[in-house]
């Protein structure tokens, strides 16, 4: 009943908007329907076919611009609305999209297609519905032509889904000016939801920190038919082992504690207190296991952990390797740095002669809910949607946010679209899509959020 009701409110509000935004919600769709047609995959990416999308736009709309190849294809462009002395606000979005196997979808992944009030498409979900979002309020801005209290940054990226490093990564090291003076950032990572029947705004901080390692054992080869004592696969079984059977204790952090205390409110009734008093609930071995099971991803918040994911040793099935490796995907809570992290697993891998190798890791960076952007966006939310609850939200995955973070911006994963919670199983699998009106909508509150975030 209750969610028929936020419906009604949602097609209430967009019904009664001022006719300009009508209009810029048509306008943002119609984009939002040439750009799914656009071919960034990645791999490759080819993200220039973004920038030429974008390219048409600024140029129709009078908007300088600049565009830059960190690798033959690898295209990111930005463009940027002058205004007073504060901080500046960048838009950020990622253009590139995962591939789509044909064969699961039931419509072409690529041809943007309407059906029962949704659009289907690959990314129209992640991200580009967003980055047209972004892109509308820019364009908006820009023809209201009004005094903005500080610069407005459009910046639309490459390679996001292969880690970045050809996007915001080679930009922050090649293009510094662009972050000159940027005091906040919205990008990808929370949304509206109806979780429990509840309308919910998560408004992502901070990120779990990846720790990518291998690990390698190595023995005496031999003949398969004539085992040693042991040998470089069973000692690497044998760390592994260890590995598993001794997960990491839990901890509650600040921000994790937070976003407990926000989801307590709208869980289920009988997992309410456990939430609200997370850092008791802990303690309990039944409850962490309960967790586990339950909610894979809110157990994760919970303690630093582990996944073995790669492993490798002989190609032949009577040879006993040198050589027997590992690799684990580790994701570690953002209040130590990951070297710390890193000596712990190498002391604990020692006694099974395992040695550790670092493949990737970030650095630990959250934004502070404690910012007048911040602040903006949960006013302006409350004004739109009374009832709603806002939640500063804690993720086990990771976007471009580490890497603008880390150089001190306080950046949000943030778009206001209100999308149920099993639609984002979608998001890299099959039949991702968008509800055309909950779209629209959006279009309208992100406007909405940065016009009282820009003008004085
Ligand atoms: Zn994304």
């Amino acid at each position: 009943m209750k969610v028929r009701i936020y419906i009604f409110i949602i097609i209430f509000l967009f019904y009664s908007y001022k006719s300009y935004s009508n209009e810029l919600s048509e306008e943002a769709y119609n984009w939002l329907k040439d750009f799914i047609s656009v071919n960034t995959v990645n791999p490759p990416g080819n993200e220039i076919n973004a920038v030429n999308f974008y390219k048409n736009i600024f140029i129709k709309e009078n908007i300088d611009f600049n565009v830059a190849e960190s690798s033959p294809g690898r295209g990111n462009i930005w463009a940027r609305l002058k205004g007073g002395n504060k901080p500046a606000l960048i838009l950020l979005q990622h253009t590139d999209v995962v591939p789509a196997n044909t064969e699961n979808w039931t419509v072409d992944p690529f041809k943007p297609t309407e059906k029962d009030n949704y659009l289907y498409g690959r990314g129209t979900l992640d991200m580009k519905g967003t980055g047209i979002s972004q892109l509308a309020t820019f364009v908006n801005l820009k023809r209201l032509g009004k005094k903005l209290n500080r610069d407005i940054i459009f910046l639309a990226t490459a390679d996001e889904e292969a880690g970045g490093n050809y996007g915001v990564g080679w930009l922050i090291q090649n293009y510094p000016e662009i972050f000159k003076n940027v005091g906040f950032l919205l990008n990808e990572g929370g949304s509206g939801r109806i979780v429990n029947n509840k309308l919910v705004f998560e408004i992502e901080l901070t990120q779990k920190v990846p720790v990518w390692l291998r690990f390698e054992s190595e023995g005496k080869p031999g003949h398969g038919s004539s085992p040693y004592e042991s040998s470089s696969v069973t000692r690497l079984l044998d760390g592994l082992q260890y590995l598993k059977n001794n997960p990491f204790p839990p901890k509650i952090i600040p921000s994790v504690g937070d976003y407990f205390q926000g989801l307590s409110k709208i869980v289920s009734e009988e997992y309410s207190d456990e939430y609200k008093d997370i850092n008791t609930s802990i303690k309990k071995e039944d409850f962490i296991k309960a967790l586990q099971k339950r909610s894979p991803f809110h157990h994760s918040l919970t303690r630093d952990t582990c996944s073995i994911t790669r492993l490798g040793a002989s190609n032949k099935i009577n040879v006993v390797p040198p050589l027997a490796w590992a690799e684990i995907d580790c994701r570690i809570l953002p209040d130590q740095p990951a070297e710390e992290f890193i000596i712990k697993i190498t002391k604990m891998m020692e006694p099974f002669g395992i040695k550790v190798k670092k493949l990737m890791a970030f650095t630990p960076a959250s934004s502070s809910t404690n910012t007048e952007f911040y602040k903006v966006i949960n006013s302006t939310l409350l004004d739109l949607y009374p009832e709603s609850h806002i939640i500063p939200r804690v993720t086990t995955g990771f976007t471009d946010s580490h890497f603008t973070r880390d150089i001190g911006i306080n950046s949000y994963g943030f778009n206001p679209i209100i999308i149920p919670l099993k639609e984002f199983r979608r998001i890299h699998g099959n039949d991702e899509r968008v509800n055309i009106d909950a779209f629209k909508t959006g279009i309208y509150d992100h406007l909405k959020i940065i016009e009282n975030f820009v003008y004085d």
